[in-house]
């Protein structure tokens, strides 16, 4: 006699959550691995991850696990398309069949050409020498496709790919909201450019002890809503969030002696992140119900404290006498304005990384529009250096010198992580839509800042979205909450409203 639906559904929530609990010891692991283990370690911890990741990799596409999807997906817990079992059962199959979709030897391929590819990529970028990498970048170009192929698209090969980080997400709609926002911002980015005005950044770049930048870091991190007693801050040498459990999250970053914006702004981008982590629902752990929506709703979690809270004039009307304080040598003769408007400095510049706040959306568009290209065969490897020298022209102005600071400044493609940029940039546009949106419903964001308040917009974040776990996919949580799909406007409005005093642009 078959089971009844609930009876398999508390089976596959079990088999889930014992399989998220290891998952969750890779995390640690992994949190280790870049925080704290001396380099000797390295081996045995990747024998470590290796086992790891085979018992995970077998739970998630066991057929038993399988079948007992598939038999929901046609019982009653299926519906409605939003209630609690439904989500359950929709996101866990998808996760099951993407698994088994994609044959071993493809598996092993890709990974093996990821660290292959990522030891040539260091070595080719120390001696700028793309013609070295070109072999293996065409070879995970290749293994690319074949995991589009493996896994089917709605429409073309990148959907599959791009599926992976914002599921249900179409290339063709992100597609168009990032050409509506390269429509405007390139020309605003130049007029930018060509205005006399420039801050004095020289001011960030004084000294500032680390002890103290780590004790202010600290302080902002627990006023804008970070829990420390469920979360850690530690240093480690590429800054990122983890959560190891429930109530232990792991936000990191680096600290520099000479630069003031690195380490702070840095800490907030984390701790962005971990504020989602905390706010998902602790009883359902890296399950469906209390997992984060897509990498982009993540990251606009991120950008949201970092830039529009973050450098925002009112939030520093609150913390610039704090920080005169705490910095009395690199601060004490800065002015409120100078200050504000060297944390808001916008530059083209060649690296990504270092980009400020707008013209960072024009390097993602670089990559976004190179990688489609190069899966879809329009572009032949061998001529990407050109091409991306060329963007860089028409979108930034500038032109790179080398390729070790053009298109070899990333990690990502050598790694096989193809659809992973445009993330990024969603972020920034998910930020923005739903500040407007917030600050709306919260009735005047800027006063609260300025005296300090920063709770009502967490817990309104909290509420809309970080409770929701995966309930809905972005594109539907976006127009729940805002009304209407995503646009590139509310960033358009944000950066020229920000922008046009600092630099008398209009
Ligand atoms: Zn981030």
């Amino acid at each position: 006699m078959a089971d009844d639906p609930q009876t398999l559904h508390d089976r596959v929530c079990r088999h889930a959550a014992q399989t998220a609990m290891l998952e969750s010891i890779e995390s640690v692991l992994g949190w280790d691995e870049r925080t704290m283990m001396p380099t000797a370690g390295a081996e045995y911890r990747a024998e470590q991850t290796t086992l790891l990741a085979g018992m995970i990799h077998g739970r998630w596409t066991d057929p038993a696990f399988g079948r007992w999807l598939a038999e929901l997906s046609d019982s009653p817990l299926a519906e409605p398309p939003h209630g609690d079992t439904a989500v359950t059962i929709r996101r866990l199959k998808r996760l099951h069949d993407r698994k088994v979709r994609l044959p071993t030897a493809l598996v092993e391929e890709l990974a093996r050409t990821a660290v292959l590819g990522q030891q040539s990529w260091e070595d080719a970028r120390r001696r700028d020498d793309f013609a070295s990498f070109r072999p293996l970048l065409e070879k995970t170009v290749q293994l690319k496709r074949q995991e589009a192929e493996a896994l089917g698209y709605p429409q073309c090969p990148y959907d599959a790919l791009l599926d992976d980080y914002e599921p249900d997400e179409l290339t063709a709609n992100v597609a168009a909201v990032l050409a509506g926002l390269r429509e405007r911002l390139v020309p605003l980015v130049a007029e930018v450019s060509q205005s006399g005005r420039r801050p004095d950044v020289a001011i960030l770049t004084r000294s500032y002890p680390v002890d103290v930048q780590e004790a202010f870091g600290r302080e902002v991190g627990a006023k804008i809503g970070f829990d420390f007693d469920r979360g850690r801050l530690d240093v480690t040498a590429h800054p990122f969030c983890d959560s190891l459990g429930p109530h232990d999250c792991r936000i990191t970053t680096r600290y520099d002696e000479d630069y003031f914006s690195g380490a702070f702004f840095g800490i907030l981008h984390e701790a962005g992140h971990g504020i989602y982590d905390q706010g998902l629902p602790g009883g359902h752990y890296r399950l469906p119900l209390g997992e984060a929506v897509s990498l982009g709703i993540h990251e606009s979690q991120s950008r949201l404290w970092e830039n529009f809270v973050g450098r925002s004039r009112s939030f520093w009307e609150h913390f610039y006498p704090r920080a005169r304080r705490q910095f009395p040598q690199a601060l004490g003769d800065v002015s409120p304005e100078a200050f504000y408007f060297a944390v808001n400095e916008v530059r083209p510049s060649l690296i990504r990384v270092e980009a400020d706040e707008a013209t960072y959306n024009l390097h993602i568009l670089v990559r976004f529009e190179l990688e489609q290209a190069l899966l879809d065969g329009d572009l032949p490897v061998a001529d990407l250096p050109g091409a991306w020298n060329e963007k860089y022209r028409q979108y930034l102005g500038i032109e790179p010198p080398d390729d070790a600071q053009g298109v070899l400044q990333d990690v990502h493609w050598s790694a096989g992580l193809i659809g992973y940029f445009p993330t990024y940039t969603l972020g920034n546009l998910y930020a923005a839509q739903l500040f407007a949106q917030a600050d709306a419903d919260l009735g005047g964001l800027a006063a609260q800042f300025a005296g300090g308040q920063f709770r009502p917009l967490r817990d309104w974040l909290r509420e809309k979205i970080h409770r929701q776990g995966q309930r809905y996919s972005a594109a539907e949580l976006i127009e729940r909450i805002t009304g209407r799909p995503l646009s590139p406007m509310p960033l358009v409005e944000h950066l020229r409203a920000k922008l046009g005093p600092l630099y008398g642009i209009s």
